[in-house]
């Protein structure tokens, strides 16, 4: 007898559509079909049994050390779990940010320590370099070899073009250690620039933030990113790209077969920047800002035709009160919005329900592809014997309205609020374990655990 049995569901992957009954034995996979019978099984006729999302660019540590008057993202690695189970993702990806004086493997352990205590799903770390000091480009070999296989650098961080020359350094190193080097294509200078001249014009009320961060800086910076990926034969991963233009630049890279992967957020699927007329405009508020209406049907295009490979949330948390901060204007608003809960039921609401993306298409952008750049295939992000039982069975026809306040995430609101969601996790599986059983998260504190990972897998 397995431990549990999932019965009469349709199994979706990357590459299948079938019904199957699954079998899980000792937080694995173990059979796929045939006869089994399980110490807990579930029911999901009528519904789907997806792989678990994996979701790896979320917010759930800070960059900075926490002090009185310093204002942090308000979820953590508890939280931010029990938002991820909520909307189906069993894999989190954290961005792990060196803090003053830090070395890479220093904020990697600190942040190690706070999952360790407090996740309950499973996770990977990414390592963000923004200070690239001789003491941590010599350490990005050795983090590859216990299975960090990623980099995140910010195109947009200060101190970009004055210390280029290490950058590109370690996004060499990486390349050549197997890792994925992240990156944040904003142009920092460009956006300086556009930022000065809108605090002398007076332009300082939110409204004016998609002003602030212009579409020809992401262009700047996504073309640079493609010239150091090609300069190098580095492997690069655009996180939340937002524009028409940008995706331009990217569909050109991967057409000349450089290795250019493309992920974009939630935000730009469902929002443009008319949002900034409204008075609580600030809400709306990431990096790069809302874009235009050709730009939201870009990325549609983008998803369904395969130019863009990855949707994640960039899951970065502020209460409504931070985002309202009337200290601050449109050049410095706070950025990031909570959207784990929302990403795959509304992914599946708005792209599947309606035709634009088909039911496989969904499964690679929000679970194969992922596992798969990120050294976590098949272990994670597809349902095979031997893979992790990390498992959702999904009802289609479940409706919701969005309402944060009653959401996991301390954000306490969304986005997304009064929208209409047609489905949702009825059960969730992270290795084995029932984690939301008929809407109730039963995942202790703890449980998760950190996944080494092997070299990026190209796509
Ligand atoms: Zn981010």
């Amino acid at each position: 007898m397995l431990n549990l049995v999932i019965r009469g569901g349709t199994v979706v992957t990357a590459g299948s559509l079938g019904m199957t009954d699954v079998g899980v034995q000792d937080g694995k996979v173990v059979q796929l079909g045939g006869s089994m019978t399980g110490r807990r099984e579930l029911d999901a006729r009528d519904q789907y049994v997806l792989p678990g999302g994996v979701d790896i660019h979320t917010h759930l540590t800070s960059p900075v050390d926490p002090g009185p008057g310093v204002e942090l993202w308000v979820d953590d690695f508890y939280s931010g779990s029990l938002a991820a189970i909520a909307g189906g993702v069993t894999t989190i990806g954290n961005m792990t940010f060196q803090r003053d004086g830090e070395t890479l493997r220093q904020s990697l352990a600190r942040d190690l320590q706070a999952a360790q205590r407090d996740a309950a799903i499973d996770y990977i770390l990414h390592p963000v370099l923004s200070d690239p000091a001789p003491a941590s480009l010599a350490q990005i070999p050795e983090l590859a070899a216990e299975g960090h296989t990623s980099l995140k650098i910010f195109l947009v961080e200060d101190n970009f073009d004055s210390l280029v020359d290490e950058y590109l350094e370690a996004i060499q190193l990486a390349a050549r250690h197997g890792m994925l080097t992240l990156l944040h294509c904003e142009d920092g200078a460009l956006i300086r620039c556009v930022c000065r001249e809108l605090l002398q014009m007076g332009r300082t009320a939110a409204r004016h933030f998609p002003a602030s961060r212009p579409i020809f800086a992401e262009v700047a910076a996504t073309e640079r990113a493609i010239a150091i990926s090609r300069a190098l034969d580095a492997p690069i991963y655009i996180v939340h790209l937002s524009s028409a233009r940008a995706l331009d630049s990217c569909r050109r890279a991967r057409a000349d077969g450089l290795p250019v992967y493309v992920e974009t957020r939630p935000l730009y699927l469902y929002l443009t920047s008319e949002r900034f007329a409204e008075s609580d405009a600030a809400k709306y508020a990431g990096a790069p800002p809302l874009r235009e209406p050709e730009d939201l049907r870009a990325m549609w295009n983008g998803l369904h035709a395969g130019d863009i490979q990855c949707v994640c949330t960039d899951h970065a948390p502020w209460t409504l009160r931070q985002k309202l901060d009337p200290a601050r204007d449109a050049t410095n608003l706070r950025q990031g919005v909570a959207d784990l809960e929302t990403m795959m039921p509304m992914l599946f609401s708005e792209g599947v329900r309606t035709g634009r993306i088909s039911l496989s298409r969904f499964i690679e952008l929000t679970c194969t592809n992922t596992a798969k750049l990120f050294g976590l295939y098949p272990q994670k992000g597809t349902i095979a014997v031997g893979s992790d039982a990390d498992l959702v069975v999904w009802n289609p026809e479940a409706w919701r309205v969005v309402d944060g306040a009653s959401m996991q995430s301390r954000a306490g609101y969304s986005v997304y609020d009064g929208r209409e969601v047609v489905g949702w996790p009825r059960f969730v599986v992270s290795r084995g374990d029932v984690v939301l059983d008929e809407g109730s998260i039963t995942a202790p504190r703890g449980r998760g655990r950190w996944i080494r990972r092997g070299p990026t897998q190209r796509l």
